[in-house]
């Protein structure tokens, strides 16, 4: 007998298993039971050509209609060999047709003569226009006009159909897996039995059984509504606990004080806070006077303000005798907000220089390029206790950072750092945690928010500061006006001419080797440009002779140093350059309110949240921001679509959604490296929200009732093996 934890070598033998492990680094029953099928083929239909997914392996049962061999010699030489070729239908009208070639397999022509209906396995590609399977390969179902004729041969109908690869199809899996249901005990459930009950869910040992040979699509379903409870039932136990340890941790208290530099600052803020910014400093200010630590998230809009926020709370944190350090994910962001921070501060932020306020604190950043003299100091001040704010990039994270008292931490931009990255800063605050903000500016629809930020609470800034027009963008279709790229050239001239400044955005740095590039995105109509992404360093070499002649241009990239990036930003903010030909890095945070025009060129090769990020950039003082989405895809393309798409609409939200609708599920929890195992396999953090809160509510309950899980060891190891799967995670990224 086997349990799920017994090795497919031992329980299915070895050359199976190593076909296996080859394929999907399987190594355990429960690695294979947990390798769900895609879907259901019912044995008694051809399955509908029109919703292949080119590029994926799939398979499909299809009828032969034209099967042709001929000769043909191989390109290197050789002898003559015989190529088959297979039209094959799917029963509809005859136009929907699915190519395979077969090289060097004659009696192809006999097995797959007109008629036959099989299962072929293989790459779905596009060719001439046609449907391709490429290295098919089949197993014959039957022959004859009408498919119920084979009906009473096989007892099993309904065939599960599995993510497959050419070496491993999915016959193959459903083989292994039927060897492997027939020696296995039945697991243990690790949903309480009331709990199953209340909610109708059939027992882990059903539902494992029923999703792999179902009677039924109904009983299928079942199986998977289980399956997928259990997903977001582990991750809410896991982030239940998370919450339980945070609400049992000390912190110091840092209530706000009527006179100390919280109050100046706002005195001498140069606007009025609007009325959101208002409302979350009050929560974040109540937050910090309780004695545990503070976990918000601030999710805001591009431009809502979030930076003052920040300020303000880490005043009050200084206010109260601690520190707070600031973590940004670029060096260019975290040079920005040192310089902000420090002209918003003025002499609230020169403690002990001439001239200084009393009892001012000071600002010091740090990241991987601040140059040895400035770095050894910025490490004492914020050892010592004299900086009471410390800026950075990951090399905040390093070991030798350390403070004389961490009352609070501010992580910028969240989507880029992860729960433990998050940990390791916070571990630097000594026994007593330091309360913790993230803030970011990717609005997350709420499931997203309870899953992935699912231990934190939320605070969301809706409105922008008054005075604000919004960002207008427009999508340049250079496939079909060429001229208008030209045009979009002038504007920027005119830009310029009015006193303001632009951004021209480009994919890639350039001067890289080839093979560095990222593949293009093939979309669904198959639209993949041939040329190369447009580089930086071409664009602005040709802009500089060409359309933009005259103008004070310069590029910046992720390539250049530390203090030449800040360099060009300084001069950028100065107004002392016209144009910025540069890649993402200026994709987040970046605050220029002088500039007011931004080209995206190649437009279709940005995420959605990346190019509403980008335009972020424009339009953040009171001259309205123009953004041009420049883009060779042809309109009806699926890039064309995305491009408009954020064209569209100025609203996070609904452009969150849109995004996260064009990714995998398992980008969206971070986990983006194809191939990788994600622990959700069914959930989707985007479509089931009902069955997300329902997971919480019970995870909220068993935890509570049962904070360690002792009496639940199938739980409670199963929240060990997330842990240590994100664990994995973390160490691989970093
Ligand atoms: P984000 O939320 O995108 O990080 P920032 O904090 O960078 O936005 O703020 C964008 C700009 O708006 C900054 O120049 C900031 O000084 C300004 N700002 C912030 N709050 C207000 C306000 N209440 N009124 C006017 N301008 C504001
Ligand atoms: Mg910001």
């Amino acid at each position: 007998m086997a349990t799920l934890d017994t090795s497919i070598d031992r329980a299915i033998g070895g050359k199976a298993a190593k076909a296996l492990h080859q394929a999907f680094e399987m190594e355990t029953v429960g690695d294979l039971l947990c390798h769900y099928p895609r879907r259901l083929a019912d044995k008694g239909k051809l399955t509908d050509f029109s919703d292949l997914p080119l590029g994926e392996h799939v398979t499909v049962l299809a009828k032969t209609v034209v099967v042709k061999s001929s000769p043909f010699w191989p390109k290197h030489g050789g002898r003559r060999g015989t190529r088959t070729e297979v039209r094959a239908t799917d029963g509809t009208d005859g136009r929907r047709e699915l190519v395979m070639t077969f090289f060097q397999q004659p009696w192809k022509q006999g097995q797959l003569q007109a008629g036959t209906i099989a299962w072929f396995s293989g790459k779905v590609t596009l060719y001439r226009g046609h449907r391709q399977l490429s290295n098919p390969t089949c197993e014959v179902v039957g022959r004859g006009s009408d498919l119920d004729e084979f009906e009473g041969e096989e007892t099993q109908r309904w065939v599960p159909i599995y993510p497959a690869t050419a070496k491993l199809t999915s016959r193959a899996i459903t083989d292994c897996v039927e060897q492997v249901l027939e020696v296995l005990d039945d697991p243990p459930d690790l949903l309480p039995e009331e709990v199953r009950a209340e909610l109708g869910l059939v027992s882990y040992a059903t539902a494992l059984r029923r999703i792999h040979a179902p009677a039924d699509p109904p009983e299928w379903e079942t199986a998977r509504a289980r399956l997928r409870f259990d997903e977001a039932f582990v991750l809410q136990a896991v982030l239940a606990q998370r919450r339980r340890m945070m609400m049992s941790l000390p912190a110091v208290r840092r209530p706000s004080r009527e006179d100390g530099l919280r109050s100046r600052f706002d005195a001498q803020l140069p606007f009025t806070l609007t009325g959101g910014q208002l409302g979350v400093g009050a929560d974040i200010a109540d937050d910090l006077a309780r004695q545990h630590p503070m976990h918000r998230l601030l999710q805001g809009e591009v431009g809502s303000g979030k930076t003052v926020v920040a300020v303000r709370a880490m005043l009050q944190v200084i206010d109260g005798g601690g520190q707070a350090a600031l973590l940004a994910p670029t060096e260019v962001l975290a040079a920005q907000h040192h310089r902000s921070i420090v002209s918003m501060l003025g002499p609230m932020a020169e403690g002990g220089l001439l001239g200084g306020d009393q009892d001012a604190t000071r600002v010091v950043l740090l990241t991987g390029s601040t140059p040895a003299a400035r770095r050894r100091q910025a490490l004492l001040d914020a050892a010592s206790g004299q900086a009471g704010i410390v800026i950075g990039t990951h090399a905040l994270l390093e070991e030798r950072v350390q403070f004389a008292e961490l009352g609070m931490v501010v992580v910028d931009e969240q989507h880029r750092f992860g729960v433990e990255q998050r940990a390791a800063l916070t571990g630097k605050g000594g026994f007593t945690p330091p309360h913790v903000l993230v803030m970011t500016a990717t609005p997350i629809p709420r499931t997203v928010a309870m899953t992935v930020f699912g231990d934190l609470d939320v605070s969301t800034l809706h409105e922008l500061p008054a005075g604000r027009t919004a960002i207008q963008s427009n999508v340049v279709p250079v496939a079909e006006r060429p001229d208008w790229l030209g045009r979009a050239w002038q504007r920027v001239r005119e830009e310029v001419d009015k006193g303001h400044q632009a951004y021209v955005v480009c994919p890639r740095i350039g001067g890289e080797p080839e093979s560095a590039m990222a593949e293009p995105v093939l979309d669904d109509e198959g639209f993949s440009p041939r040329r190369p992404p447009l580089a930086v360093a071409d664009v602005a070499a040709e802009l500089v002779d060409g359309p933009l002649a005259g103008l004070r241009v310069f590029m910046l990239h992720g390539r250049l140093r530390g203090e030449e990036k800040d360099d060009l930003m300084r001069r950028f903010t100065a107004g002392d350059i016209d144009v910025l030909v540069a890649t993402t890095v200026i994709e987040v945070g970046v605050d220029v309110p002088n500039a007011s025009l931004m080209v995206v060129l190649d437009a279709e090769r940005f995420g959605v949240s990346q190019l509403h990020q980008l335009r972020g950039r424009v339009g953040r003082g009171t001259t309205p921001g123009l953004c041009l989405l420049v883009t060779e895809a042809p309109a009806g393309s699926a890039s064309r679509s995305r491009v408009e798409g954020v064209a569209a609409t100025t609203d996070g939200f609904e452009l969150s959604r849109l995004d996260l609708q064009n990714r995998r599920e398992g980008d969206v929890l971070g986990a983006s490296q194809a191939g990788r195992r994600s622990s959700l396999r069914l959930l989707s953090v985007l479509r089931d929200e009902g069955v997300i809160a329902g997971a919480r509510d019970v995870a909220e309950r068993v935890v509570t009732a049962d904070p360690t899980l002792a009496g639940n060891p199938s739980l409670a190891a199963a929240v060990d093996r997330l842990v240590a799967l994100e664990q994995a995670r973390y160490l691989e990224r970093s």
